[in-house]
């Protein structure tokens, strides 16, 4: 190792980041299953695999690894396992477009197969970038969730469900999205504001009101408000639909708003949530008009084949010529779009499988965990509140876990494998036995696939060990790091399956991060040009400034806007460390230090004792995921405190080689160790290479989290006030133009009590100081006047100087509390207001002296001539 004095000048972090990385082992960050120590374990989320980490990742994963680093150094068997959420439709998509396929034109193994090798190559590309940014990753517990290993978990969590009961298979509306052609879930229902047309029409002799004219072949009913007298005559009969003909009843409901339109609505299947809950309700036939692609169904008739839109523009062109469009208006309207592609949902009746909520469980388990920040439980609380349907968890995909179901061809009995035989693709092979109802060997395979939750809301069962038999050995994990994004997805259905399959919540802790904003103060988008990538921020300023923008952008849990700024901050602060480093080892190089040395001066106990606080500051922080305040404190100590403050008092201590000097070096070196220390989870690279040449080889990574204490009232009162004045009179020397170190005479201090500084004022300050407890006597004198030539030219003349003259001879107490005239010439004449003003100066003990007050403190100075 090089000695301290031939340490590079700047820090370069491209190189300490790439070398360090060769250095560490993996293997330091192992999850130890026969550890002795307490565990925690994190649900950490698995990213899907794009290829690209981005900027939200990036902010997810340092809270992660702040607090990773911090329990490890706090004594606990860390688990940072890291997983991938391989399945769903945007893979799928992808290798369509890279491939210039489409799903079709592929057996459904050969396009799952190309999905596979896609998605083996994104993650490739993420894990390279997790390493960059020194995530503490334990790999030996890394999940791909399109492996067998890991869907035969999740497929033996659906078999467990099934026989629960919790899951069962039905005809019923659910969301749609016609370009996935795929059911969603609700929680995949994203709500768009959009501008959209009201048309009125003639509905036999009634006027209706719709947005979607096309769906006018789906009409089952006609309602109104059971009070409104407007329709009594049409109680119990039936309307014939327009353009169709096909006879609905007319049903009255307490929710039609009378006072919207005409009073009288049309039920379609579907156009809306409400329309499900009346054709519920009144039990009302079911007309689909609109299949899974989207085009009009045989029911349409002539508008057959055609899709939404293409009908809507029919049906109205032909209303109008008919004469039943009575007007149309403009409308703006919250529309349901599938949250990956934005295209409008439509709501279809099919036969799907639904897993059943149960919202008192649920809520009963969220409110079991506790939930950093505490708001946003109240947001799982509202979306749990408001469920309605059943959580739909089919999918008319490839790319996912297949469903692990039978049907027997001859009586339909639903046949399921034996657990010891998952992972199975129903599709491709058969059951082993024969049907147990008719003893039929022919089955068909179920094709409809897992929603994507299904898989990744089983991360902590997979992390913590489930097996299927009763709790899984480290279950519950310790804590759930997530998005609020995804609460209403990812950790409701991770506690719904929790709950259902153990019984118990899943985690102890949520920690919920915000979203990464651009620095337009915009969610990041392609559109806007906004989008900020970590591998960029890598390369111009390292992983270690990235990370402490992270942790400083703003508190846990609220979102956080990307400013250059701020990791161009981070940066400084480390070229600051730096120097503070260097300046340290140097010194404590010189003359080696003494571990044991009594720590006497006033610099050095009262710098213990902000080192102390600071301590405590930043591990109650830390305690609490709260990484901005904790980071502050490490900042403002080592900047403020430790470099400009401290060492500038006791530089000249550390110089002359006095006898104080060991007690000086000592706290050097506490002071820097500790920083290393708190400065490890979020500077990993940095406080590495610190701690190396500090410690001569020993890694920052492998100590216990500083816990140092100190407590010495009299040291931080005196400390405070000795660091307040010479901050003072240093200003004051910069206000004189005086150099820093240029010598100043002689600086006279009086305190309320004596003050022992071991001489580091006078050093410091290169003045002669003296400490003092008498109360100091001054002197006002006036030494001068300060004349005011554009009062007393233009009222004088040519007398101006004569009258200065005049002013100058007065005495003392004249000059102090001037005479309203003064004689002039042998003439009285007035003094003009303003004419002129005594200057004052301090005396003391003789000498002319400059006076500085801070606090109850009284500073005099007399310069050196
Ligand atoms: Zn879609
Ligand atoms: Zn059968």
């Amino acid at each position: 190792m090089v000695s301290s004095d031939q340490l590079p000048k700047n820090y370069d972090f491209a190189e300490v980041e790439e070398r360090w990385r060769g250095t560490w082992r993996d293997e330091d960050h192992f999850f130890d299953k026969n550890s002795k120590k307490p565990q925690f374990v994190i649900d950490t989320p698995p990213p899907y695999p794009t290829g690209n980490f981005h900027i939200g990742n990036a902010l997810n994963w340092c809270y992660i690894d702040f607090f990773a680093r911090y329990k490890r150094m706090k004594g606990f068997n860390v688990m940072f396992p890291q997983g991938w959420d391989c399945h769903g439709l945007p893979t799928e998509v992808k290798v369509e477009e890279l491939n210039h396929i489409t799903k079709n034109d592929l057996s459904r193994e050969e396009f799952r197969r190309l999905c596979h090798e896609l998605t083996g190559k994104n993650i490739s590309l993420m894990r390279l970038t997790l390493r960059k940014m020194a995530f503490s990753i334990d790999w030996s517990n890394e999940y791909i969730t399109m492996m067998p290993d890991y869907y035969s978990k999740t497929q033996l969590s659906f078999l467990r469900m099934q026989n629960a009961g919790y899951i069962y298979q039905s005809e019923h509306p659910v969301n749609y999205c016609i370009r996935c052609e795929t059911a969603i879930a609700f929680a995949e229902v994203a709500y768009d504001e959009r501008e959209t047309q009201l048309n009125y029409f003639d509905f036999q002799g009634v006027e209706i009101a719709t947005t979607r004219p096309e769906l006018l072949a789906a009409c089952v009913a006609v309602a109104v408000h059971p009070a409104d007298e407007r329709y009594h005559l049409l109680k119990d009969t039936k309307m014939t639909v327009p353009l169709f003909g096909h006879e609905v009843p007319v049903v009255q409901d307490e929710a039609v708003d009378p006072a919207f339109g005409s009073g009288a609505v049309m039920i379609c299947t579907f156009g809306d949530k409400q329309d499900v809950h009346w054709w519920k309700q009144h039990n009302l036939a079911l007309r689909k008009a609109i299949d899974r692609q989207g085009r009009m169904t045989g029911i349409a008739g002539k508008y057959k084949g055609m899709n939404t839109s293409e009908c809507r523009t029919a049906i109205l062109a032909d209303m109008k010529s008919q004469k039943i469009l009575k007007r149309q208006e403009k409308l703006s309207q919250r529309v349901g779009t599938c949250w990956r592609c934005k295209t409008p949902i439509e709501i279809l009746s099919e036969r799907q499988w639904f897993v059943k909520i149960k919202p008192e469980e649920i809520q009963k388990a969220a409110h079991e965990i506790k939930w950093y920040p505490e708001h946003m439980l109240r947001r799982m609380e509202n979306w749990v509140e408001q469920m309605e349907w059943d959580w739909c968890i089919s999918r008319q995909r490839i790319f996912a876990t297949p469903i692990p179901v039978w049907f027997c061809t001859k009586c339909g009995e639903m046949v399921m494998p034996d657990e010891k035989d998952l992972p199975v693709d129903p599709t491709l092979v058969q059951p082993k036995h024969p049907c147990k109802k008719c003893g039929n060997n022919e089955f068909t395979g179920e094709s409809d696939v897992l929603d994507t939750w299904m898989d990744s809301s089983i991360s902590v069962l997979k992390v913590t060990g489930w097996d299927g038999s009763g709790t899984p050995p480290c279950f519950p994990a310790q804590i759930r790091p997530q998005g609020h994004d995804i609460i209403r997805t990812w950790a409701f259905y991770t506690i719904l399956r929790s709950v259902a399959l153990t019984g118990k919540k899943p985690w102890e802790e949520i920690l919920v991060n915000g979203m990464v904003l651009g620095e337009d103060g915009f969610k990041m988008s392609k559109s806007r040009g906004n989008i900020i990538v970590p591998e960029e921020i890598l390369v111009k300023y390292g992983a270690d400034a990235l990370r402490q923008w992270a942790a400083m952008g703003a508190a846990t849990g609220s979102d956080i806007m990307f400013n250059w700024n701020d990791v161009v901050a981070a940066s400084r602060f480390q070229t600051k460390m730096w120097n503070i480093a260097k300046f340290a080892l140097i010194q404590l190089e010189k003359e080696g230090f003494d571990p044991d040395a009594p720590v006497t001066a006033l610099a050095d106990r009262w710098l213990l004792v902000r080192l102390s606080d600071t301590i405590q500051q930043v591990s109650a922080a830390m305690e609490c995921y709260l990484f901005d305040i904790a980071l502050k404190a490490v900042r403002e100590f080592a900047w403020d405190v430790l470099a400009d403050n401290y060492i500038e008092l006791v530089k000249g201590r550390l110089y002359t080689g006095e006898a104080s000097r060991r007690s000086a070096l000592l706290v050097l070196h506490t002071a820097f160790d500790a920083l290393c220390k708190m400065l490890a989870p979020f500077t990993p690279y940095f406080a590495e290479e610190c701690y190396l040449h500090l410690h001569k080889g020993a890694s920052v990574h492998r100590q216990p989290w500083v816990s140092f204490t100190y407590e010495d009232e009299a040291a931080r009162y005196e400390g405070n006030l000795l660091v307040q004045l010479v901050a003072e009179v240093r200003k004051y020397k910069h206000d004189s133009g005086l150099a820093l170190n240029a010598p100043l005479g002689k600086v006279t201090i009086y305190a309320p009590h004596t003050v022992d500084d071991e001489g580091d004022t006078g050093r410091t300050l290169n003045a002669d100081v003296h400490w003092r407890t008498d109360a100091v006597k001054l002197e006002r004198v006036i030494t001068g006047i300060d004349f005011n030539r554009a009062v007393i030219g233009p009222a004088f003349r040519k007398q101006a100087q004569a009258f200065m003259t005049a002013v100058t001879a007065l005495p003392p107490h004249q000059l102090a509390d001037p005479p309203k005239t003064i004689i002039l010439e042998g003439t009285e004449v007035e003094i003009p207001h303003h004419a002129f003003a005594p200057k004052f100066s301090c005396m003391e003990e003789g000498a002319k002296v400059d006076v500085i007050t801070v606090g109850d403190v009284i500073v005099t100075i007399a310069k050196s001539a």
